[in-house]
């Protein structure tokens, strides 16, 4: 089943017009929660992130959010109590094509879940990386549906054989990965860089700050360098589908000692506790 704009329905109910402007101008956003057996984790935590994004660009959605909420729930039960994800976008909804908002227009909804295990080889042995320029915009706290500049440094990762582009912008500031954040371990202290206009907010990033405290691991939030990362003694990327992943090589240079280093295994130990407190819950 699919949710459609508040309703569950098949696929073929679902008719996606030409002039809707996500097709015409990637005019919309997206949310994407991870699903442990059933579980939707940090559930609050994307809702608010979503209500952000729609806040940022003026979409405006005819639901509460405990009805959204509602309807997550139930889109969910369709799926059963398998690890997944549930995707969810919102677009501006359908106008004739011209750049400013139309005077009136409906969002448009579309939910829908997905099978997709846990990445444990990734998690286990860690992923190799290459760095690419930041060419994207000055929102990116936003989860736009715009994601070219993200999907060709994806692609420039996979040609060169690796998991992610780790984006660095002109000022040779470290920012993300083209799909995931970036922490790196410094003599025992975690740096990421700060939240703001030029990432975004990752939940599990969030996830991870929070263990962190619990685990009295120094975290700091300050933007580093090219240099600084390629000195870290570990790195990792995190994401809602990634966790929390090693990063062991860098455009092919090992970071440390080139294998998945003991932070962020204390990390990945607590993190997957957490999963299992909200399946226990
Ligand atoms: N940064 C970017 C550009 C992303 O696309 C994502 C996730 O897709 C993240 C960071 C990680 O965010 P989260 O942990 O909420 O999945």
């Amino acid at each position: 089943m699919l949710l459609w704009n508040g309703k569950l329905v098949n696929e073929e109910d679902v008719r996606v017009s030409y002039h809707d402007r996500g097709y015409y101008f990637g005019d919309g956003i997206y949310e994407v929660f991870r699903i442990y057996q059933g579980h939707l984790f940090e559930k609050e935590a994307h809702l608010d992130r979503l209500y952000n994004s729609l806040a940022e660009i003026k979409i405006r959605i005819p639901w509460s959010r405990e009805e959204l909420s509602d309807q997550l729930d139930q889109l969910r039960d369709t799926f059963g109590e398998q690890d997944g994800m549930l995707y969810l976008q919102f677009t501006r909804g359908e106008a004739k094509r011209a750049h400013a908002f139309p005077a009136s227009s409906t969002a448009v909804m579309l939910g829908y879940c997905e099978p997709l295990a846990r990445p444990v080889d990734a998690i286990e042995n860690g992923i190799a990386t290459i760095t690419c320029e930041d060419v994207r915009w000055l929102r990116c706290n936003i989860k736009s549906l715009n994601l070219l500049p993200n999907t060709l440094a994806k692609q420039e990762a996979a040609e060169a054989g690796a998991t992610e582009a780790i984006l660095i912008r002109t000022d040779n500031t470290v920012t993300e990965g083209s799909s995931s954040n970036l922490l790196i371990v410094k003599n025992g202290t975690i740096y990421t860089h700060p939240d703001g206009p030029l990432i975004l907010s990752g939940i599990t990033k969030k996830v991870i700050e929070r263990i962190a405290s619990e685990l009295q691991i120094p975290y700091v939030q300050r933007s580093f360098t090219r240099e600084e990362l390629m000195a870290a003694d570990e790195a990792m990327i995190t994401s809602t589908t990634m966790e929390a992943a090693p990063v062991i090589t860098i455009d092919g240079q090992p970071v440390g000692t080139g294998t998945p280093g003991p932070v962020t295994r204390r990390l990945q130990e607590a993190y997957l506790q957490q999963v299992h407190a909200l399946l226990a819950g």
